[in-house]
């Protein structure tokens, strides 16, 4: 029976100091965290809270960190499930996982739900190549269901990922539904070096290292990639057989990730 990948529900540990930058991401998500803490002083009040939120950005931004980020500040249940998983799922069952997931997610409410890649579900229906897709509109129209299905006293908040907005089946984004989006861009060069500054944490680093120069010397690169790049550096430093990670190994595991990434975008376009 294929109950594998379901969907993954945590504890998660990742804070708000934890994710670098992205201070009005924060800010505008502050309430959320407020919400899922005391959902009943907001409907004591009648507030009514925005249910679905769409974090919009290149890969490797931080989206998925900053919604983990949410489930850990309020201390909620965060299920995790990705859009293409449903891809692969035996026709049929796709539908029936989302009712599941979003059960079991009011049940353990106040919660989160956070769906990755929500273009590979949610693309326009009937705007895939050779015509429609049966299992994934089904799962689609099973996920808009949900959506507006929640009643007044479900506290548990949608936050979906995509890097391409421009695809979405309009109807995700009515109001009740994903009516919310916060953009994730790339970090500006203060918050690449923050970035640096929260991965280099535990290694071993030479005087010379200079983060400024290093943010400088990286315009362009996601947070996912700032990580690589110092993860490489101490994989040199480590053959190497050289105690610290100097500003020479940054620069040899620059061209290295760079040249990995020119590659990646040959196979793409
Ligand atoms: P994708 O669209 O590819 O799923 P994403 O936007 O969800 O990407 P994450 O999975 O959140 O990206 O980021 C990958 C990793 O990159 C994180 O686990 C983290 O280690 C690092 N990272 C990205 N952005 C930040 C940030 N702002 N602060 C600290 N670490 C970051």
């Amino acid at each position: 029976q294929n109950k594998a990948k379901l969907f993954e529900k945590t504890k998660e540990s990742v804070l708000f100091k934890d994710v670098a930058g992205l201070d009005s991401a924060k800010e505008e998500i502050q309430e959320v965290v407020d919400y899922l803490k005391s959902p009943d002083r907001y409907a004591s009040m009648g507030a009514k809270i925005p249910r679905g939120i769409l974090l919009v950005g290149p890969p490797g931004t931080g989206k998925t960190l900053i919604a983990r980020a949410i489930a850990g500040e309020a201390d909620v249940p965060f299920y995790h499930i990705s859009g293409s998983d449903f891809m692969e799922m035996f026709v049929g069952v796709g539908a029936s996982r989302v009712r599941n997931l979003f059960a079991d997610a009011k049940k353990n409410s106040p919660s989160i739900i956070f769906i990755d890649e929500l273009d590979s579900v949610g693309r326009h229906r009937g705007a895939g190549l050779g015509g429609g897709h049966d299992e994934r509109e089904q799962t689609l129209n099973q996920m808009l269901s949900e959506l507006d299905g929640f009643e007044k006293n479900d506290s548990t908040i949608v936050l979906a990922a995509t890097n391409r907005p421009d695809i979405l089946d309009p109807a995700l984004l009515r109001p009740g539904r994903f009516d919310r989006r916060i953009t994730i861009g790339l970090p500006s060069m203060k918050d690449r070096i923050k970035i640096l500054e929260i991965h280099a944490n535990h290694k071993p680093l030479a005087d010379d290292i200079n983060m400024e120069k290093i943010a400088q010397g990286t315009p362009g690169f996601s947070g996912a990639e700032l990580e690589n790049l110092l993860n490489e550096s101490a994989i040199l430093a480590t053959r190497r057989r050289v105690e610290k990670i100097t500003m020479e190994l940054i620069e040899e595991a620059r061209d290295k990730v760079m040249m990995g990434l020119e590659r990646k975008n040959l196979t793409v376009t």
